[in-house]
């Protein structure tokens, strides 16, 4: 059986993977809370425009904020009930701090008109239509980089094949598992979506050799499917990474600075091409998602979670407090929090609880053992960045292809020196926005 992969990237080791906590537990759907949070910063691009009032009533499904332009998103009310606030300062899980609409549930889950469409209708509708839905139903990339999905399939360079990308190489995490573990049908569906609205002849869904179940339902499902296709890809971090997955598919590399439809290509997520199956045939806009909650946690699992709800409702006091680190996103690139009052956003797949970090310890200096460099997916020098960094030689980290940078991580989790490179890399590309 023919199986993908790319150069560069590391192996986690099985011991510490650990999608084995949730992987196989029941997702739980949770109970609306009595208030959401609602940044309206939830995509790459412009916040969203608040086009309600304090004291409204608003129903499930309904806009709440309206796109600022081509690179934002519209936001719904995932509830219906009442605005509370409009421009509530709120502790975002990317680190940065967004105005919020908060929402208080009346719970009595009163819900716009949605406009539905059979699936034979809905594969009746041109390219305009469903960008148009995307659009609408505020659809932005669920893998977490929260590009507005519609800008992808609006502009004017050919596309020859969409990929979607069930890769989740990331450990701990197994929300997009669970999509197409539960939903495989629907995503088959919203690549036929894409399909349409990017004119591409083919798509190709990218599944990694440690999901070998739902990679067989798939490929069962994709019978009689001359334009879709499954592939198999060998479990390695990070795999999943837009890049790094095309390489290992296609072999054409994105140029420097460029998208991947400079080469033809549009990639997005599982779990958006799941919620624009729902925008086209439910007419429902995105304010739900799955979560992985785990770690070191009582009752590790996958939620289905409004958009909004606070990490306080998934993580308890007690898992709190019996630890030291909360990332929201995942163990490799996601970002420490110190709160749990931050909400869930459209980007947001999971939230890790953990006694330390691995590979943490007291810097030591480094022993110029090159796995940081050998295992570099984007083929950098990560030790010479740090250094860099470190010097305050701000002005050479660009030609060091300080933006190449793809903020995996892998650098960090080799680095026999516990040297955090990572952070240096990241605090390297603030000061360059900074100045
Ligand atoms: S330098 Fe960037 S791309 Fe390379 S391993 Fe480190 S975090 Fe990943
Ligand atoms: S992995 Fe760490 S010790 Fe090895 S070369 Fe890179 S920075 Fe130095």
């Amino acid at each position: 059986m023919k199986k993908f992969s790319f150069k560069g990237g590391t192996h986690i080791h099985k011991a510490a993977e650990k999608k084995n906590l949730t992987v196989s537990s029941e997702v739980e759907i949770l109970k609306s809370p009595e208030y959401l949070y609602l940044p309206l910063n939830q995509q790459l691009g412009k916040p969203s425009i608040p086009i309600v009032n304090v004291g409204d009533q608003v129903k499930a499904g309904q806009k709440i904020a309206e796109k600022d332009g081509a690179f934002s998103s519209n936001l719904h009310s995932p509830i219906s009930g009442t605005v509370e606030k409009i421009d509530y300062l709120i502790n975002e899980p990317t680190g940065n701090r967004s105005k919020a609409i908060v929402i208080k549930n009346d719970f009595n889950n009163q819900e716009i008109a949605f406009i539905k469409r059979s699936t034979q209708e809905a594969l009746g509708l041109t390219s305009k239509n469903i960008t148009d839905i995307m659009e609408e139903a505020g659809l932005v990339g669920l893998g977490g980089a929260t590009f507005p999905t519609s800008i992808k399939y609006t502009g004017n360079k050919k596309c020859e094949m969409v990929i979607l990308n069930g890769i989740e190489c990331e450990p701990y995490n197994t929300a997009d598992y669970i999509i197409m573990k539960k939903h495989y049908k629907e995503v088959i569906r919203g690549l036929k979506y894409m399909l349409i609205a990017s004119g591409a002849p083919k798509g190709v869904i990218c599944v990694e050799d440690n999901k070998m179940d739902v990679y067989e339902a798939i490929k069962n499902e994709l019978k009689g499917e001359p334009a879709i296709s499954v592939a198999l890809f060998k479990e390695k971090y990070p795999q999943g990474a837009e890049k790094q997955l095309i390489s290992a598919l296609t072999k054409k590399e994105v140029p420097y600075g460029g998208l991947p439809i400079d080469i033809g290509i549009i990639v997005n997520n599982v779990g958006t091409a799941m919620a624009l199956c729902e925008a086209v045939e439910e007419g429902k806009p995105l304010t739900h998602h799955y979560l992985t909650v785990t770690g070191n946690v009582s009752s590790p699992k996958n939620y289905l979670v409004p958009i909004g709800t606070l990490f306080s409702e998934v993580v308890s006091e007690d898992d709190l407090a019996k630890n030291k680190v909360l990332l929201a996103g995942g163990l490799m690139m996601g970002k420490a929090m110190y709160t749990t009052h931050t909400p869930v956003t459209k980007g947001i797949n999971a939230v890790i609880c953990l006694e330390d970090m691995p590979n943490k310890g007291p810097e030591l200096p480094c022993v110029r053992c090159s796995s940081c460099i050998d295992e570099c997916p984007a083929f950098l020098e990560p030790t010479t960045l740090a250094n860099l960094v470190k010097y305050n030689k701000y002005d050479q980290l660009e030609e060091n292809g300080l933006l190449a940078c793809i903020e995996c991580g892998t650098c960090s989790y080799v680095c026999p020196s516990h040297i955090q490179l990572l952070d240096y890399i990241r605090h390297g590309k603030y000061e360059l926005r900074r100045r």
